[in-house]
């Protein structure tokens, strides 16, 4: 028998349709935004490792092995999980693979396969909704909130990871990846010191624990501080940043303006003095013949992006200046109106066919006032241009920002013809304001040509 839903009471597939990291945290409901096993692996079993310290006694065979074990699961976090799988920045074999995958597994950060797809979608998708650890919604988020919190996994961009689902290391690591924690993350650091040299408590809290803990803060400050600190020289666009900081922290994933630009290049760094021992691990195993073709993007393309964010710069920076009143927004004066009004006693004066109002700067002209005085009222082309003094480049610039008007007609210089030849010869910037390069002012007369055969 059958009855018609009841219209009024909710179906359970509608309850379903919110997901809770997209609801208000409420006094009520705020534990259940919490995602309590994450919180329990990066800030729980840390926390407890912290305390453990204070009673187990740090031995120097111990504390040296725990900074070997860090860059090794450090380095399967960043060559393995991050420019291997996540880029595909090189290739490599078999018995390398295994091994970044179970010591990126000792890093206790998820999967190869959970990560990098969060992390393709992050370069998809950066500083967006779709962006899983968008710096826009903070540092903190960026650094953990968005591992601690619940997020709904609809919400994060979709990207392609067949590659990844016919790697068999990779799908054999996403299964078993709780035995790859324990045995890598806490059995292999307790077992090196315990079977070493008898420190088994201390090769758990300091090489296990203690060192996850530090191995996730330094990775996790790729999301973070690479996104917060340092210079855009390639793209100032987004919040990827380049810094020697992150680089030290992170094992040389600092330089992240770079690699956001050209993330399927296996370097990091580019310059050889550049902190980068990620880099210089996959060239060491290429070196080993356990890694090969390294993908790198020819010198040519990265200038490219250098001289583009640079030119973008000088734009913003010239837009700031004053460069005078365009030609084509100045008012057209007569001739004999312009002389009038010298005569009348206002300090104008024509330089190719461009009225320049010089009454305040009369007094500090550096060749004198009578020098200048002299050119009031006529045409101070060629006195201007060296038939009295050749004037630098700096004196073109200065005079431009006196312009008042042009001579209709010109005078003796055909002020439109030039301003159509500023137009279409003049480039503009992605503002639209004409660069004016050195000694191509409008005021600036060609320097005589200096014949050779005549002499
Ligand atoms: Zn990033
Ligand atoms: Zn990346």
């Amino acid at each position: 028998m059958s009855s018609k839903p009841d219209a009024s009471r909710p179906r359970a597939t509608d309850t379903k349709k919110v997901h809770i990291a997209d609801t208000q945290m409420t006094r009520q409901n705020w534990y259940k935004h919490v995602n309590w096993l994450n919180v329990t692996f990066i800030i729980g079993i840390p926390l407890a490792g912290c305390i453990q310290a204070f009673w187990v006694p740090l031995q120097l065979k111990t504390a040296i092995w725990a900074v070997i074990y860090y860059f090794f699961t450090g380095l399967g976090i960043t060559a393995g999980y991050h420019r291997l799988w996540a880029h595909c920045s090189y290739s490599a074999t078999l018995p390398l693979r295994i091994w970044l995958a179970l010591v990126g597994g000792g890093a206790v950060e998820g999967s190869i396969r959970w990560w990098a797809r969060d992390h393709r979608a992050h370069h998809r998708y950066t500083d967006t909704d779709k962006d899983p650890y968008s710096v826009r919604k903070g540092l903190l988020y960026s650094h953990l909130g968005w591992m601690v919190m619940k997020q709904n996994p609809k919400r994060i961009g979709r990207t392609d990871i067949t590659d990844l689902n016919e790697d068999p290391v990779v799908v054999w690591q996403h299964r078993n990846y709780i035995k790859v924690v324990l045995g890598m993350g806490l059995g292999v650091p307790m077992l090196v010191s315990g079977l070493g040299w008898g420190d088994w408590y201390g090769g758990f809290v300091y090489a296990g624990i203690l060192r996850i803990f530090f191995v996730q803060q330094a990775t996790f400050c790729v999301n973070s501080l690479a996104h917060w600190l340092g210079d855009q020289p390639f793209d100032d666009r987004n919040s990827p940043r380049d810094h020697i900081i992150t680089a030290l922290v992170t094992l040389g994933e600092g330089y992240h303006n770079f690699h956001h630009e050209f993330p399927s290049d296996y370097r990091n760094a580019i310059e050889w003095h550049q902190y980068d021992p990620t880099k210089w691990t996959i060239w060491t195993c290429k070196q080993l013949g356990l890694a090969y073709d390294l993908k790198q993007f020819r010198s040519n393309e990265i200038e490219k992006g250098r001289v583009q964010q640079l030119q973008k710069k000088i734009d913003q920076k010239r837009a700031k200046l004053d460069w005078g009143t365009p030609l084509d927004q100045l008012p057209v004066m007569e001739w004999d109106d312009y002389v009038e009004q010298t005569k009348n006693g206002r300090g104008l004066i024509s330089i190719a066919g461009v009225v320049h109002d010089v009454t305040d700067f009369i007094k500090d002209h550096p060749g004198g006032k009578a020098m200048i005085k002299s050119g009031l009222g006529k045409d101070a082309t060629a006195m201007f241009n060296g038939g009295v003094y050749y004037h630098s480049n700096g004196a073109h610039n200065l005079l431009s920002t006196m312009r008042v008007g042009v001579i209709r007609g010109g005078g003796e210089v055909e002020i439109w013809k030039r301003a159509q030849k500023e137009n279409s010869e003049y480039v503009r910037d992605e503002t639209g304001q004409r660069i004016i390069r050195a000694g191509q002012q409008v005021t600036k007369m060609p320097e005589p040509i200096s014949t050779a055969d005549a002499a």
